[in-house]
């Protein structure tokens, strides 16, 4: 199962107001990096408090669920719809109860190892109530805290499991957040009104008018007690291996990761595309919303005019039903129109951020051709995208990936384009601005930054346990 989500967890000092609201607005900040379902948990002193639900944070929470929640110690979720099982028990914040107490857990991210872990546990005795990954987390750190001080209990679970993990956790009366030794899913710090916050993204910080202080360094574990911060670095090197789908699509073009501002980001990779692939044609238009800013930055490196073509209805719920073919088409148009008189006689260069399957494209040049598109140079803010994600991205498998088995012609020729083309791995890797060696491209190479059973793994990694300190 493959959990590409958004977290938060905020601790504010004694005095300050309850802390649920504030989760809320965080999430909704987050919505974006999944609509599945939605949770909050918060410690009241005494006791987690939890309430998870499927469906965006607006369907989940009213005031009343949001009074009911007490406390100014709390952690936040929202998942993305996945292959995977989709019921409200793999939602989340996790609690699971212990001896001494209890653990409330959000996560971000997929374990490569979950399967064998759970195996372990399942053979001493360990009981589990979802098919998550992230109920293997708490176990082994619930078996390690009976063991160890705080510290020493999670530079435990991180010798173990293996993957992408942003995790935050309620723990007593602390707010404990990890990111993992590559820092492959993001993590940052954010300072609120009468706290401390971490969240997957900095738009969750400027939402509650806090400050953003860093990004939680990769292998580092945050404390927040109290409404203030302690930090304990568990990996030894200074090494990294950041997501690039998180700059290419994923992150929130308004947030701060890793140092970059995401619509600078994609500004340069249109840039990039304007150098790289060049074409003759009147209008510039992006396929909306994820090709905007690439757009944006096409248009102002090569002087081609840029003008909006296409409508995105972004009303349409996620449980919109489409019985019969006809009326599947009629959602197609509901959720996407084209601005005709802006398209016709018009050689466009159609802008996106990637090709998954090559659905989206083939049928974003078919209503573009049919509205009256002279040309259409079709232009990719990634390199094609020929592996699957095992860490964290909820990408289809290797056979569903059109890149993977079809040549960029043999991709133009299925999309029915003029041209095509994508940005380089050069390109994209100067656009975001990190070394290479600190990326995780995967997805566009097939070579991963830790070893995943069957796959090519980046030259003389260590394993991940020896990371931790
Ligand atoms: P496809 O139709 O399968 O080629 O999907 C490509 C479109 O899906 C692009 O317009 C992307 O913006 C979007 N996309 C890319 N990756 C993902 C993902 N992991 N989840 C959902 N949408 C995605």
């Amino acid at each position: 199962m493959h959990d590409a989500c958004g977290v938060v967890g905020i601790s504010l000092r004694e005095n300050g107001n309850n802390v649920a609201k504030s989760i809320y607005y965080a999430l909704y900040a987050l919505q974006h990096r999944g609509q599945e379902a939605a949770g909050i948990s918060v410690y009241d002193g005494k006791t987690i408090r939890t309430h998870r639900g499927m469906g965006l944070v607006s369907e989940v929470f009213n005031d009343a669920q949001i009074a009911l929640l007490r406390g100014v110690v709390g952690i936040g979720h929202v998942r993305y719809p996945t292959t995977g099982r989709s019921c409200i028990e793999n939602s989340q914040p996790l609690l699971v109860k212990y001896k001494d107490g209890a653990v409330a857990v959000a996560h971000n991210g997929n374990l490569v190892n979950s399967n064998q872990l759970r195996e372990q546990l399942e053979q001493s005795g360990d009981i589990f109530h979802t098919t998550s990954d992230t109920e293997v987390i708490a176990h082994i750190l619930v078996r390690e805290l009976l063991r160890h001080d705080l510290p020493d209990a999670v530079r435990a679970l991180m010798r173990k499991i293996v993957g992408s993990y942003s995790l935050v956790f309620i723990l007593g009366d602390i707010v404990l957040a990890v990111r993992d030794p590559l820092g492959i899913k993001p993590l940052c710090i954010g300072e609120v009104e009468s706290g401390m916050m971490v969240a997957s993204e900095s738009v969750a910080i400027d939402t509650l008018n806090g400050r953003l202080l860093r990004d939680v360094r990769p292998g580092e574990m945050v404390i927040i007690r109290n409404g203030e911060l302690f930090s304990h670095q568990l990996s030894r090197l200074p090494c990294a291996a950041h997501c690039v789908f998180e700059y290419i699509y994923f992150a929130r073009p308004d947030s701060i990761m890793d140092g970059r501002l995401i619509y600078d980001v994609r500004v340069n990779i249109g840039a990039k595309l304007a150098d790289e692939h060049p074409a003759n044609a009147d209008t510039v238009t992006p396929i909306p919303d994820s090709g905007i800013t690439l757009a944006v930055g096409y248009h102002q490196r090569s002087g081609i005019n840029y003008r909006e073509c296409l409508m995105k209805n972004r009303y349409i719920g996620r449980t919109f039903i489409m019985p019969d073919q006809n009326m599947r088409e009629t959602a197609v148009r509901l959720k996407m129109n084209t601005i005709r008189p802006n398209i016709q006689g018009q050689r466009l260069i159609l802008v996106d951020d990637s090709i998954v399957r090559g659905t989206t494209s083939r049928r974003i040049v078919n209503m573009v051709k049919n509205a009256g598109a002279k040309e259409v140079h079709v232009r990719i803010g990634s390199p094609p995208i020929m592996a699957p994600c095992y860490l964290g991205i909820d990408m289809p498998s290797r056979e569903e990936l059109i890149a993977a088995y079809k040549t960029i012609s043999g991709v133009q020729t299925v999309l029915e384009a003029d041209s095509l083309g994508y940005v380089s791995h050069k390109g994209l890797v100067e656009a975001i601005g990190i070394p290479e060696r600190n990326l995780c491209m995967g997805c566009l190479t097939g070579i991963y930054p830790l070893d995943i059973p069957g796959e090519k793994c980046a030259a003389a990694q260590m394993t991940l346990a020896e990371y931790v300190c």
